[in-house]
């Protein structure tokens, strides 16, 4: 059975003109998108989408670049989805991200690194849960 994962196209990829070439990705990679929409967080949502990381040195840099511009939110489904994504998009750090992937072609830092990628099944429900009501996710009805 085909299960869900959730990917952000970050702000930095948006704003370099790459929404078109990684939606692209997502569908050679055979991903069903069941949602997706243009938004720009605020710095609440953005705090609240990454409160696992609240400890990290990162999280001030993090969530005020996730908020800084407009980026892509999308519900994606395939089988073992999770760990799909995560192959398709590659490594957090772009310099160690493989050939081929997302995050070796498009991200410029470990901090402005084109997507997000949801880390297990869990998560990954609480993420979609967070942007896309279940009426939101067409594709699944
Ligand atoms: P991933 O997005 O691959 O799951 P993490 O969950 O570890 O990676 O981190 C969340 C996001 O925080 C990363 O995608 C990246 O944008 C940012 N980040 C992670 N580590 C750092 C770091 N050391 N410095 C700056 N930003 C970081
Ligand atoms: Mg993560």
């Amino acid at each position: 059975m085909p299960n869900r994962t959730f990917a952000i196209i970050k702000p930095d990829a948006v704003n370099s003109g790459y929404t078109g070439k990684i939606y692209d990705r997502i569908l050679q990679a055979d991903f069903k998108i069941l949602s997706a929409k243009l938004m720009r967080m605020t710095l609440a949502q953005a705090e609240g989408f990454y409160l696992v990381h609240k400890e990290r040195p990162f999280y001030g840099e993090l969530t005020t670049f996730m908020s800084s511009g407009a980026c892509m939110v999308l519900a994606l489904e395939k089988e073992n989805a999770v760990s799909a994504w995560r192959e398709t998009i590659g490594a957090t750090n772009p310099e160690d991200a493989a050939e081929g992937t997302i995050r070796k072609d498009f991200a410029t830092s470990l901090g402005e690194n084109a997507v997000h990628g949801s880390d297990t099944d869990e998560n990954a429900e609480k993420e979609i849960a967070f942007f896309f009501t279940e009426s939101e996710l067409i594709c699944n009805q």
